[in-house]
C-alpha cells in the first residue's frame, strides 16, 4: 500500500498536508504521518482526518510540484465546492 499526499483544507491550520495509509488490520483507521515523517498519528475514522483540527483530509491531484500544493485558495474553493 502506498503512501498518499493529503491535505488539510482548514484555513487556520499549521499543518499543511500529510501522508496518510489506511490500517491493513484494522478498519476504519489511518495512519497519519507529518510531511516531515517526524510525527506518526492514528486516527479512528472513516475517512482519513487532521489530527490538529479535525478536518477531513482532502486527496491531492496532480501532485507534481510544491507550488501545486502551496495554492490554498484555489484548493480550499474546489474542496468547498464539493460539500
Ligand atoms: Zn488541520
Amino acid at each position: 500500500m502506498e503512501w498518499e499526499y493529503r491535505f488539510c483544507p482548514h484555513p487556520d491550520c499549521v499543518v499543511d498536508f500529510w501522508l496518510v495509509q489506511p490500517s491493513q488490520q484494522h478498519a476504519p483507521l489511518w495512519h497519519l504521518t507529518d510531511r516531515f515523517g517526524e510525527r506518526h498519528v492514528v486516527v479512528a475514522a472513516s475517512e482519513p482526518i487532521c489530527p490538529s483540527c479535525g478536518s477531513t483530509l482532502c486527496d491531492v491531484k496532480d501532485q507534481h510540484s510544491s507550488d501545486d500544493i502551496l495554492k490554498p485558495g484555489a484548493l480550499y474553493d474546489f474542496v468547498r465546492s464539493l460539500s
